[in-house]
């Protein structure tokens, strides 16, 4: 058959790819496989490859293909019926537009999970929907108590039952859990560093993965799951693991897998709030969702409730009425693992109905809760970031918690932002969305102060409380006073050493982790820095291992200055483990822990710290802005918080938004239970507007001033943001296509359009590649038409090479 002569097809499919392109692919469906539609997963040819990609389309019209390329049909079709659902479909497109994402990638991210060892799940029965087969039923019945796929196969005398399994489980008529409590596979391992590992990591010549690797145990100082190191070193292959252990630089050990979450919600004692009397303004805020749930309309709503408001209970109040009415709920939230407490109280209410998804399940347990939405067992869907692709229909009520954290962008690709996505599958689906915080984006606020969204209010504490009382502590007073090392100023200490001796507790909050921030040279001043990034390293393990918290590499420090061979290096500034040493020494009968990456890389750390911290097992926690996320601990009542004005030198427009929400939020920490709370701030700029408004709580006044800012340097939300970051092996390699796209943007003469750069990203050397920006501002009204302009910058294949697009950055590179 002739390249170029018209096909006959009945009918054609535009294909995602799961490849990095910007594009989705035609093929034609040959006559076997007309059941196709859009969702199915299908198997195709891909130049010398074979791909399974997601049918995102189907068309009567042949395409209009390049001269020369031949259309290939459909290989096979994976399923079936469709994985993806309709409104999932759409919104891949969607997101694939906005974001000039991969289609392949985002339809990648929407996929069910894949199945993990076979050997490891055990298969129970439980209620489906629909007509087996004749091999179905004959599987059901043989499934007459809990057990794995193998002995499933025995019982029925068969070789393998994998298929029939999984339509099943499709079915929901079986679900697979994770052997955890039984002793098939039921252990992980993990890795500790040995001294000789110490040794080495002071040595110079080690592959950078093994000193990634190494450095990483160093610093955790536990044992660390070798997936969890995997993940963070960026390593693919187990490898290195087994070599490490070989040469005594590690010791590999294996260790009972902890209950998950998952395992946990099933199993917790549910806490049930149904009974707690609902404040005026709760009562409001419920009956204004509720109302606008009823109507079926898409209906956006800012709840801007102040810290201890009890947002929590408007949630589930609401959710509850609209699953009454029929509709599903998706209720996101920053990061599960921090608040165990909602899971318990979902529980309580909804029971089995709710689903989970995050990524601390193990992969059977995500494919389960993947497939009960997909079935349409669980009307009530939570989860982090990622759950905002979750395959639930016939939205009524979609929830933001904490709308204005940064941990709702992904910063991989596909790079979206799952508080907008969430808007749309609002819109899509005509149900209300709520995006609540204390301290809501400037973007998320404009939108309710020029009438677009509702704004709805929890002025006040539960229970009469008063917000906690605010203290700016001038540092430069304290330096003159104390010495220019003090880290703890004196009022700090005073006030620890009070609420010591009244047996209530402390959280201490410093955003930078390690010892010291860095190793100058006193004599030509120079940092040490990464020798792949271009970032000063950070002195761990009381300063003897200076790490990068770019790409995790790490070294012992040298004796001399690289530069100038100089003998005087110091130490400057302090992290937060430097600050539980301080405690340590200076209450030596208290106990004191620490909350941040470093301390917090296995699974199910942060609950048991958390655990420990309710118990009052711990009276000073020490920590990074985890401290800050939304718990809940009555017997708090001081909250200090040092180096205020650290993030405010950033070189970042958000650094004053940034630095208001954290502080108001750890904040609101303080106080929450009888007895009232305190928080002091230490900072060297008391006078910055964001710290005089954190003092004051006052959200109204930032959102004024920073609203002012916004619009006099032109920044959202007054505009929107592009960045178009180009990278290269050498900087002018990277410049080079930044300033071939800026010529080409600029030729375009779009008014509403600024371009600014090329310039030196923030980060302007990551892992040996060298980087550099191009910054577009434009208005909403142009948006599409620049989105398209930067598709065809996508065309030439050097830039598309170079190019990273963020559509909507949250950071700048
Ligand atoms: P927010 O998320 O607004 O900071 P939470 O939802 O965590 O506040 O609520 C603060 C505390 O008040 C929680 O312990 C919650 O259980 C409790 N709470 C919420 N509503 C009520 C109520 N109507 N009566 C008594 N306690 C409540
Ligand atoms: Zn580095």
């Amino acid at each position: 058959m002739s390249g170029t002569m018209l096909q006959p097809f009945p009918r054609y499919a535009e294909v995602a790819l799961p490849l990095p392109l910007p594009q989705t692919f035609s093929y034609g469906v040959p006559e076997r496989l007309l059941r196709a539609e859009p969702g199915f997963r299908a198997r195709v040819r891909f130049g010398p490859r074979s791909l399974i990609g997601c049918v995102t389309e189907i068309r009567d019209e042949a395409p209009r293909l390049p001269d020369g390329a031949t259309l290939h049909p459909l290989g096979s079709l994976l399923d079936g019926e469709p994985v993806l659902t309709p409104s999932q479909v759409r919104l891949a497109r969607w997101i694939a537009d906005y974001y000039i994402a991969a289609p392949g990638l985002v339809c990648r991210a929407m996929m069910p999970p894949e199945t993990p060892r076979e050997d490891r799940i055990i298969y129970r029965r439980t209620q489906g929907a629909g007509t087996p087969s004749k091999l179905g039923l004959r599987l059901l019945e043989a499934l007459d108590r809990p057990m794995t796929a193998k002995a499933l196969a025995r019982a029925m005398g068969r070789k393998s039952v994998s298929g029939a399994l999984a339509t099943l489980q499709r079915m929901g008529y079986v679900v697979g859990h994770r052997d955890i409590h039984g002793h098939v596979g039921a252990t992980r391992q993990i890795a500790q560093i040995t001294e000789a590992g110490r040794a080495a990591l002071a040595e110079e010549k080690l592959h950078p993965a093994t000193a990634r690797v190494l450095t990483l145990l160093s610093v955790a100082n536990e044992a660390v799951p070798v997936a969890a190191i995997r993940y963070e070193a960026g390593i693919k292959s187990g490898g290195p693991f087994g070599r490490l252990a070989r040469k005594g630089l590690i010791e590999l050990t294996r260790e009972p897998m902890r209950q998950s979450p998952w395992e946990r919600l099933r199993m917790a004692r549910s806490e049930d709030s149904r009974a707690v009397e609902l404040t005026p303004y709760q009562t409001e805020a419920i009956a204004a969702i509720v109302a606008a749930a009823r109507l079926g309309r898409f209906s956006p709503m800012v709840l801007r409730g102040v810290t201890g408001s009890g947002k929590t209970e408007v949630y589930l109040r609401a959710a509850e009425e609209v699953v009454r009415a029929g509709r599903a709920v998706l209720l996101l939230v920053p990061e599960i693992s921090l608040t165990p407490r909602l899971a318990a109280l979902l529980h309580g209410r909804f029971g089995e109905r709710v689903a989970i998804l995050h990524s601390a399940l193990g992969s059977a347990e995500r494919r389960d809760e993947w497939w009960r939405i997909r079935n349409g067992q669980a009307g009530i869907v939570v989860g982090a970031r990622s759950a905002v692709l979750a395959p639930v229909e016939n939205l009524g009520l979609v929830v933001v918690d904490e709308e204005h954290e940064s941990s709702y962008k992904q910063e991989e690709a596909p790079r979206y932002n799952a508080r907008d996505v969430a808007i749309v599958r609002a819109n899509e689906d005509g149900a209300v969305v709520v995006l609540g915080s204390a301290t809501p984006s400037l973007e998320s606020y404009t939108h309710a102060v020029e009438g677009r969204y509702r704004l709805v209010v929890l002025p006040e504490r539960i229970g009469n409380r008063s917000l906690a009382s605010v203290e700016l502590v001038d540092m430069k007073e304290v330096v003159r006073e104390q010495g220019p090392e003090t880290i703890i100023s004196r009022p700090l200490e005073t006030a620890i050493e009070a609420r010591l001796a009244e047996r209530e507790q402390a959280m201490v909050l410093l955003n930078r982790r390690g010892y010291a921030g860095q190793l100058l040279c006193r004599q030509c001043g120079l940092a040490l820095t990464c020798n792949e990034c271009s970032l000063a390293m950070t002195l761990h393990r009381r300063a003897t291992l200076a790490v990068c918290h770019l790409c995790g590499l790490g070294r012992a420090l040298p004796e001399r200055c690289e530069m100038c061979r100089g003998e005087y290096l110091r130490h400057v500034g302090y992290g937060t483990e430097r600050v539980e040493e301080l405690m340590k020494e200076r209450f030596p009968d208290s106990r004191v822990a620490r909350m941040d990456r470093d301390t917090m890389r296995r699974k199910g750390s942060h609950e048991a710290l958390l655990t420990r911290f309710a118990a009052k097992e711990i009276d000073i926690l020490v920590g990074t802005q985890m401290l800050a996320k939304g718990h809940d601990f009555p017997a708090v009542t001081l909250v200090g918080v040092l180096a205020a004005d650290n993030a405010l030198g950033a070189p970042d427009f958000r650094a004053a938004e940034r630095t208001f929400q954290l502080l108001t939020q750890v904040a609101g920490r303080a106080g929450r239970g009888d007895r009232p709370g305190k928080v002091l701030i230490q900072t060297f700029t008391p006078d910055h507007y964001s710290l005089e408004f954190a003092r004051s709580q006052d959200f109204e006044g930032f959102y004024e001033s920073e609203r002012k800012f916004r619009s006099a340097l032109l920044y959202p939300p007054v505009v929107r943001l592009l960045n178009l970051v180009f990278e290269g092996s050498t900087m002018a390699e990277a410049t080079r296509e930044a300033r071939r796209a800026a010529t080409f943007l600029k030729t375009q003469e779009l008014e509403s359009l600024r371009v600014l750069g090329p310039a030196f990203a923030v980060r302007s050397k990551i892992r040996n590649r060298y980087r550099c920006q191009l910054l577009l501002k434009l208005t909403r009204s142009s948006h599409g038409r620049v989105r398209a302009l930067v598709r065809t910058l996508l065309n030439d294949e050097s830039i598309a090479r170079s190019m990273t697009v963020d559509v909507d950055p949250l950071t700048l590179a």
